[in-house]
């Protein structure tokens, strides 16, 4: 018998065989492999699990590591789970050149037969199951340094929220640091701690600025809880919670989401009404005028350069808006409170002021006279159809 390569077991073997049909473990594929070469030049010598050069018993340890990850993860709720790993290149190399040199091919590889293995062995010993697509919690053995690590799958979730009050940055912005509330932080503060997780990050469907209120309907947010060790969280106390704050913002209809829903909602393209309180300088209001200005610019497209305001974190670029429906609610001297109605991602402050002629179009301009908007509210948010 020659011995060219180092020892192997029988399930290290089997792997070799792994196109060998399947609902048969590798075990008993190196059993079958072996009766092949019976007779034949053998170029390996099969030893027990604990001597294998490739796997040095790993599968043996498999208990062991189930009380690992049991004891790592006895903090966190959750129910599926996915196991990874990393084994010492040395290894994965030795085990290709021997598969290749058994069978001319490579077969199954010990990280595989190493994760299906450990998956099953801690699915009979915790009430958890395997989840190939979006598991609560991975663990990622590496075999290299003995270690094993834990990812958990953040906590998602969606509601609406309504701004009740003026200059409440959405998100924590550095630019902000002195205002110490953000729609993002009041919803967050509530919310991570109940799940008891480490961070939360507010992805809303667009965001209005910061001295806009949004009533109405409200506007959509999914909110992400990094390293949640609670999941079922209750939603409704969760709500009533941050209502009862009295700082401004509400939710409503909490539920549980994923990762998916942040994309949806990051995506949200409707139309908006807004209600705007505006002022023609120091002149009084010709309220034919205005009517007959709104009336216009209904159903007709404006041209919107890119605000200077917003210059910093856009490119400059020329974009075409429709305003589906202007109407005056009512005028008081040098002052009017306007509602409009436009598509997705007009920048309504700019269409009614002009920004000093960077938009075409704009009631300003239709009017005949600088107007400003004293205060802007988003009414609703047209969602669905
Ligand atoms: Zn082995």
């Amino acid at each position: 018998m020659r011995q060219d390569l180092p020892g192997i077991c029988r399930r290290c073997l089997g792997r070799a065989f792994a196109m060998i049909g399947s609902g048969t473990t590798n075990i008993e594929r190196g059993n079958i492999a072996l009766t092949k070469f019976e007779n034949k030049n053998q170029n390996f010598e099969i030893v027990e699990e604990s001597n294998c050069s490739i796997c040095s018993g790993i599968f043996l340890r498999l208990m062991d590591y189930c009380e690992q990850l049991s004891l790592m993860s006895k903090d966190y709720e959750f129910n599926s789970f996915l196991i990874g790993s990393r084994f010492p290149e040395e290894i994965l190399k030795l085990e290709e050149q021997i598969q290749q040199s058994i069978e001319g091919s490579n077969g199954e590889s010990i990280r595989k037969e190493f994760n299906r293995e450990l998956g099953k062995a801690f699915e009979s010993y915790s009430p958890k199951s395997t989840n190939f697509n979006s598991p609560e919690i991975t663990f990622i053995i590496d075999t290299n340094f003995d270690s094993i690590k834990l990812q958990v799958k953040s906590l998602f979730i969606y509601g609406t929220y309504r701004k009740l009050i003026r200059n409440i940055p959405q998100t924590r912005w550095i630019k902000y640091s002195e205002i110490t509330d953000s729609v993002e932080s009041i919803i967050g503060n509530v919310i991570c701690p109940m799940s008891s997780g480490h961070e939360f990050f507010l992805h809303g469907a667009g965001r209005e600025d910061i001295d806009v209120r949004m009533l109405g309907n409200g506007r959509e947010f999914v909110i992400e809880i990094t390293d949640p060790h609670k999941r079922t969280i209750d939603l409704k106390y969760a709500e009533e919670t941050i209502n009862n704050l009295g700082k401004g913002v509400e939710v409503h209809d909490l539920s549980f989401a994923d990762k998916q829903k942040v994309v949806e909602v990051k995506s949200e393209r409707n139309n908006k009404t807004y209600v705007a309180r505006i002022r023609n300088g120091d002149s009084i209001f010709d309220r034919k005028l205005l009517e007959r200005s709104l009336e216009s610019v209904t159903g007709k497209a404006i041209y919107q350069r890119t605000p200077l305001r917003v210059a910093e974190s856009r490119s400059d670029a020329i974009r075409d808006r429709r305003i589906l429906e202007a109407v005056l609610l009512y005028v008081n001297g040098s002052e009017a409170t306007v509602e409009i109605t436009a598509e997705a991602g007009t920048y309504i402050k700019e269409f009614i002021n002009g920004d000093g002629g960077r938009t075409k179009g704009s009631l300003s301009e239709v009017y005949g006279n600088n107007l400003d908007v004293l205060e802007l509210d988003v009414i609703k948010i047209h969602r669905g159809a």
